[in-house]
């Protein structure tokens, strides 16, 4: 669905109009195509005090052919990102070098600019004055979000022990287009060995992966996305959706499977279509299916609340069991990937969403669980937590609750399913083995949930 507000005022006479009424303009965002340029300039990378992890973000960002300038280069050019390396910072003190780095930075940064702040876990500080400066940087990173403009958003990736060989697909994700929905969010790196996808536009070929509720909206995007990364993709959905599913299926080349995830066998028959269709192991497995029933809370019969509780936590489960079995044909191999679609409403609660929201949250229950089960094997578990996305689901909202959706964020428009797509992918990427037992939200730094 488009959206008529935003192309208004980004239109040659809304643009002009928009300024005079003083009315808010949101940059149509920049979203990744293949062979585009990760950054649309340079990145300034600095750090503030004691820096260890620079030389290998250089490393990683020339890899990815990225320009790397250092603070004295005196560019004249926009800057595409800048990559602050606080992760030595022990004392308040030491925060001044990150202010003084990031506003020489953020002068010179440029439309759909990106902003990288590299940390240490707080968890990891037993010092209350050093955990509370690394904390400081997740209220700076959150702030300086909310102040940017043109597209341009900032993250921190916290660095736990041993991440530093695991961070090449983290940043990589987030200097470029496929972050483009990604804005003012925290997410943890720990140690991983990655396979080094050679490939970097192909990274998931030989790979198959499933993706349940495949059929329309956010799942036919991950399909597409992940098939656009190389992968062979089993799209499940209804048999009510049949067509829809096919029409997927062929689009991406792979195979369509339908099946409703609530049946108790739902696990055997997708690790039976895997191994008799694919002959191999999945190496990833999506759960995207999900349902609304809404209603306040004191309305929500037993029958709402179980349908919706049962395909979108307890048939994840379920599956999950199945396919984790590593002695089942078709099921998950080891170093696979596992990511599951939350929701905002997952972490803040939304009114009238008390059963949609207590499986959102249960799903990140069972990420952080199951990850710490499985880490053994190589195997990551994840969540994503969309906000505000453009599909079928949010176009039947009312127009008032669709302005406000829309509009509450950082980036003040909603996001598209590509964007849900793109995070998978990151996910899903070979490379990507320090991420685990994380929810990466996708909302534009959405003021729900934060
Ligand atoms: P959608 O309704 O457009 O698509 C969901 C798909 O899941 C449909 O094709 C449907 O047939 C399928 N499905 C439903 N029940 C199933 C079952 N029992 N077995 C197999 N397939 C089943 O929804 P969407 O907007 O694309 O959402 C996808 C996911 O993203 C959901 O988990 C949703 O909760 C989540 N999400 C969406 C938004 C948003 O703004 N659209 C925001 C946050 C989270």
């Amino acid at each position: 669905m488009s959206d008529r507000y935003l192309d208004l005022v980004n239109s040659g006479v809304g643009r002009t109009l928009a300024a005079r009424l003083g009315l808010p303009r949101p940059t149509p965002l920049r979203r990744y195509a293949v062979g585009q340029a990760a950054l649309t300039g340079p990145a300034l990378v600095v750090g503030a005090g004691d820096a260890p992890l620079l030389p290998g973000v250089r490393a990683v960002l020339r890899h990815a052919g990225i320009d790397v300038v250092g603070p004295d280069a005196g560019s004249t050019c926009a800057l595409g990102a800048v990559v602050l390396d606080a992760s030595a910072a022990r004392a308040v003190g030491d925060l001044e070098a990150a202010r003084a780095a990031l506003v020489a930075g953020l002068k010179q940064l440029g439309p759909w600019g990106r902003v990288l702040l590299l940390g240490t876990p707080p968890a990891q500080l037993t010092a209350p004055a050093e955990a509370a400066t690394q904390h400081a940087l997740e209220g700076i990173v959150r702030s300086v979000a909310k102040e940017l403009r043109d597209g341009a958003t900032a993250n921190l990736l916290l660095v736990a022990e041993g991440g530093e060989t695991a961070l090449a697909a983290p940043v990589r994700f987030f200097l470029s287009a496929r972050s483009a929905y990604v804005d003012g969010q925290v997410l943890q790196v720990g140690p991983g060995a990655p396979e080094g996808a050679g490939d970097l536009d192909h990274p998931l070929d030989g790979k198959v992966a499933v993706v349940t509720g495949a059929g329309r909206g956010i799942g036919a995007a991950i399909a597409e996305v992940l098939a656009r990364d190389g992968a062979t993709v089993v799209c499940v959905d209804v048999p009510a959706a049949g067509e829809s599913l096919a029409a997927v299926a062929n689009r991406v080349g792979g195979t369509a499977l339908q099946l409703d995830i609530t049946t108790p066998d739902a696990g055997e028959r997708i690790a039976a279509h895997v191994a008799q269709r694919h002959g191999q192991r999945l190496d990833v497995l999506v759960h995207n299916a999900g349902i609304t029933r809404d209603k306040l809370l004191v309305n929500t019969d037993a029958e709402r609340w179980a349908s919706v509780l049962a395909v979108n936590l307890e048939a994840q489960l379920r599956i999950n069991d199945v396919l984790l079995d590593a002695t089942r044909e078709g099921a998950l191999a080891d170093g696979g990937r596992v990511i599951s679609v939350s929701s905002t409403s997952g972490i803040a609660g939304n009114r009238g969403q008390a059963n949609y929201a207590a499986s959102k949250a249960g799903v990140i229950g069972l990420v952080q669980a199951l990850s710490a089960q499985v880490t053994g094997r190589g195997i990551t578990v994840n969540a994503v937590a969309p906000g505000f996305i453009e599909t079928e689901m949010t176009a039947r909202m009312p127009i008032g609750t669709r302005e406000v959706g829309r509009r509450i964020n950082s980036l003040g428009q909603g996001g598209r399913p590509v964007d849900v797509a793109e995070a998978i992918a990151f996910l899903a990427h070979p490379d990507n083995t320090g991420v685990t037992g994380q929810v990466l939200r996708v909302c534009g730094q959405s003021m729900i949930g934060a």
